[in-house]
């Protein structure tokens, strides 16, 4: 295995440790290790060595993770008041931190505009030309970028978006008569345009589209410092699945952007984080059905929501049935406690409230600790307290220790905003 693979399975994690860190912390827990941020982001580094690198923090916000990506010389992309308020807490400086504005609240634009006082070189990214209005009233004449919708290829209309992608950007044709506008005003530094989280291994050719899309509109508008082709670098969460082949990636985005007099800026979020994290859960209840057996555990749809909400896909490994059997990694390998088809379902009341079905995986026994690969970008992120269930802990990894960098919310916590009003 070379010094920084391009992923780190579940398989790879030290089952031993997790085991440790489990019988200290209690479950559910989240363990973060930011050697493997690090690595994470050097690799994007390396690939795109004359470009930016931005981290889309919303795939994970912790300050230990912020504090990480930003001396691994990341800077920082923002969605809201709060995401910008956490980069400044984890020590950016404001050329580093680009807000991008989704149809923003007051609140966000009037935090924003503040902090830009002390902070006059953050970016603000505009979606909608009624966005440059409300920066305008505020007195804001700043740095200022367009988020563009590039629509989904050549030939395409505007009047043909779908309402979702709508949401997002200023319709393409629109963008050249905005910029120029806003020239008057401000201090236009960039175009942007995120296409989703859609980069996978086989399919870049929507990337290409919009990169190539993006490269055009740098050269009809000019005088830019960058052009922002957004994140969207894609993940194997199965374990069988080849990881991104970032390099390829790079070429790609570089040769279909094309001569532009700006500097290339990339945003990738869940590619820094998603391998670095894993979820440790305990068994409470195995319950045989007709079909099929019942595995709950005690994290949830409010501790990690991505399979409730996309159907998605996270490795899963029992650690205790590894540990019975001597195995060394977290892959849950054993040939005393045969595999068997079981369902994970959480200990919420509803019925989307299941992590996999019929998932072949050592018969489970209760207080079983199993391991959820793939946890660290959007986990924690989205965790709730629906069902009054109080969020988890976090732990973080690093160069050999761990500490504990988020304490588990407490039941009497769950009244604090109306005790206090
Ligand atoms: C969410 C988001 C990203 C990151 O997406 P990933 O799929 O996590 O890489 C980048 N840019 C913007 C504007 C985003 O909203």
């Amino acid at each position: 295995m070379s010094e920084n693979p391009d992923v780190r399975r579940l398989a790879d994690w030290d089952g031993e440790s997790l085991r440790a860190l489990a019988a200290e912390h209690d479950t559910p827990l989240y363990v973060m290790d930011l050697d493997r941020v690090r690595e994470n982001c050097e690799r994007l580094k390396s690939a795109f060595p004359d470009e930016e690198v931005r981290y889309a923090v919303k795939a994970h916000t912790g300050r230990a993770v912020l504090e990480t990506v930003r001396e691994a010389g990341l800077a920082a992309e923002c969605a809201s008041a709060g995401e910008v308020m956490r980069a400044f807490d984890a020590g950016y400086e404001g050329h580093e931190v680009q807000y991008t504005a989704v149809n923003p609240p007051a609140v966000d634009l009037d935090y924003v505009v503040d902090a830009w006082e002390e902070h006059p070189d953050l970016t603000i990214t505009v979606g909608a030309a009624d966005t440059v209005d409300r920066l305008r009233e505020r007195g804001f004449d700043g740095r200022l970028c367009v988020r563009v919708n590039p629509g989904v290829g050549a030939g395409h209309h505007e009047k043909v978006q779908t309402g979702a992608n709508a949401k997002f950007g200023v319709p393409y044709d629109r963008v050249p008569d905005l910029l120029a506008e806003a020239r008057e005003d401000f201090d236009v530094v960039g175009i942007h345009a995120h296409a989703g989280s859609g980069i996978s291994g086989d399919d870049l050719e929507n990337h290409r589209e919009l990169v190539r899309r993006m490269g055009e509109l740098a050269r009809d508008v000019g005088e830019l410092e960058f052009v922002d082709v957004g994140g969207g670098f894609g993940v194997p969460y199965h374990e069988d699945e080849p990881p991104l082949d970032l390099e390829a990636v790079a070429d790609a985005t570089r040769e279909a952007i094309g001569d532009i007099d700006a500097t290339l800026a990339v945003e990738p979020g869940r590619y820094v984080v998603a391998d670095a994290g894993v979820l440790l859960t305990r068994v409470n209840t195995v319950k045989p059905a007709d079909d099929t057996t019942v595995v709950g555990i005690d994290a949830g749809m409010t501790t990690l929501l991505r399979p409730a909400m996309y159907g998605s896909y996270h490795a899963l490994a029992n650690l205790s049935a590894a540990e019975a059997d001597g195995a060394d990694g977290a892959d849950g390998a054993d040939d005393d406690r045969v595999a068997i088809p079981v369902t994970v379902t959480g200990p919420i009341c509803e019925s989307s409230d299941v992590l996999c079905e019929d998932r072949p995986l050592p018969r489970p026994a209760r207080g079983d600790l199993f391991a959820i690969g793939n946890a660290g970008a959007y986990g924690y992120e989205m965790a709730s307290t629906y069902n009054s269930r109080p969020r988890p802990a976090e732990v973080a990894l690093e160069s050999g220790d761990s500490r504990l960098v988020r304490r588990r919310e407490q039941l009497c916590e769950l009244t604090e905003l109306e005790d206090h009003v």
